[in-house]
């Protein structure tokens, strides 16, 4: 009920023209849009959040052309908010992770409307060339409708009758399945375990694998990403990175940044945060290394003179709407997250 009110209020708001307003409140500022994979079947329905529908994003694109935004490269849009020059309600386009359905769906849409983007590649399982475990397991639980799942001799560390119908058990499994995976197994090895356990859990494997629903890129394919106009940039090698050691945090950033040279002769110095968790003790191992920008998942428009190694994004997503997605792109969203702000903190 609150949600279909939330979408009421933004309709009326839309209706008197208060988009129009935001948008002019907020013209000086930049608005970076922050996209990850592409359904091929079903994916936006298991992780609306993670994946959207081709034909989602074909009208997000198609709605900030007919809004009028102009949508720079990322680092260029950065040094014109520095030097004043931003164009009025300016865009621009990230996409983290480097999911293959990006390269499929994603770029060609961009490059059809002349959209530059950044895609921030994180390089193990590019590298690997396997699916990224966690999420095909979460997927092949989700997807299943057996009532029972055997574990025995499904791996080292894994026995017992599951009742699926049971959604605590059912957890319990999937977790367990991932956290072996992740302890024991080589990434061979884990997509072997993925298969098998698909078998078990009544599914067929090969059209997940066939159409690579969670795989990334190779490096090798993100190659193409030139010839798309989209920059390939930082998103750490096995997609996670520590705040509070730096040697860890720098050798992750490093090693992406190795395998990203073979990919692109472009500089590398956009950076992404895995998983958007950041901490200030962060800012400056990350300046040291010459990142230039770092971009979070907090919710928000990124102003003049702002951190930047903690740039706010929009993030889109199969859960959010059209009206939603509209409002935010206009500022509404960003300027009533900051006038509840102050106004809890004056309270
Ligand atoms: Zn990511």
């Amino acid at each position: 009920m609150a949600y279909r009110c939330k979408l009421a209020f933004l309709y009326c708001c839309k209706y008197l023209g208060l988009f129009g307003v935001a948008r002019l409140l907020t013209r000086r500022e930049l608005r970076v849009l922050c996209y990850h994979g592409f359904s091929f079947r079903d994916e936006h329905a298991f992780r609306p959040k993670l994946f959207m529908r081709p034909e989602t994003f074909a009208r997000r694109m198609a709605l900030l052309a007919a809004r009028g935004h102009q949508v720079l490269p990322l680092g260029e849009a950065l040094d014109r908010l520095d030097r004043g020059t931003l164009p009025d309600a300016a865009v621009a386009i990230t996409v983290d992770d480097g999911w293959y359905g990006f390269l499929r769906f994603g770029a060609p849409e961009l490059a059809r409307r002349n959209f530059p983007a950044t895609v921030y590649l994180t390089t193990y399982y590019a590298e690997k060339q396997a699916p990224i475990f966690k999420v095909l397991v979460e997927y092949l639980f989700w997807s299943s409708t057996a009532a029972t799942l055997d574990l025995d001799g499904l791996a080292d560390g894994l026995g017992g009758q599951v009742d699926l119908a049971d959604p605590a058990a059912r957890g319990r499994a999937r977790d367990a399945v991932i956290e072996c995976g992740d302890e024991r197994l080589d990434a061979r090895a884990r997509t072997a375990l993925a298969h098998a356990l698909a078998g078990r859990l009544g599914l067929d494997p090969a059209p997940i694998a066939g159409l690579r629903m969670f795989e990334l890129t190779t490096l090798d394919e993100a190659k193409q990403y030139a010839r798309y106009g989209i920059d390939v940039q930082l998103h750490t090698h096995t997609h996670r990175i520590s705040a509070d050691d730096r040697a860890a945090a720098e050798a992750e950033v490093m090693k992406n940044r190795a395998l990203l040279s073979a990919v692109t002769d472009a500089p590398i110095v956009h950076f992404c945060y895995p998983s958007g968790l950041h901490h200030p003790r962060q800012y400056e191992w990350l300046r040291a290394l010459g990142i230039v920008s770092a971009t979070t998942t907090v919710a928000g428009l990124h102003y003049p003179g702002e951190e930047r190694m903690a740039v706010a994004r929009l993030i889109d997503g199969e859960d959010v709407t059209d009206i939603e997605f509209e409002a935010e792109l206009a500022g509404l969203g960003p300027l009533l997250r900051r006038t509840r702000r102050a106004v809890a903190d004056a309270g």
